[in-house]
């Protein structure tokens, strides 16, 4: 069971699936948004319980992005034409038991840093 809380705790989140593409977001948007590089993975949206309300915007026609209306944690991504859902890692509460499998969105990434854990980076 994995659990997690935005800064506040008006938002929380769970759920007993086993997360998949545990990734690293270093878009445009995930840099705005929170600030940094997104850590996140997925779930079946089924799978991922969520209390409180959560403040959604669309950054673009593909996805939608989940905050806290209250201390504006970024926790939640979801595209549109999928059916599931991203969350952030750094939400977490206690341990993740996950790895980190790639980089993402490269591309975009910033130029103040440099990645040398030798996992996929993708644009
Ligand atoms: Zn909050
Ligand atoms: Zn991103």
């Amino acid at each position: 069971m994995i659990k997690g809380s935005c800064l506040c705790g008006a938002i929380t989140f769970s759920t007993d699936a086993t997360p998949e593409g545990v990734s690293m977001c270093h878009c445009s948007q995930c840099r705005k948004q929170s600030g940094g590089i997104w850590s996140s993975a997925f779930v079946p949206e089924t799978a991922l319980t969520i209390t409180g309300e959560v403040s959604w915007y669309a950054a673009s026609d593909a996805a939608k992005r989940g905050s806290c209306p209250t201390c504006g944690s970024f926790l939640f991504w979801k595209a549109h034409d999928e059916d599931t859902i991203s969350f952030a890692l750094g939400a977490v509460d206690g341990p993740t038991g996950l790895t980190l499998e790639k980089h993402i969105f490269m591309a975009d990434k910033g130029d103040y840093y440099d990645i040398a854990d030798g996992l996929p980076q993708k644009d």
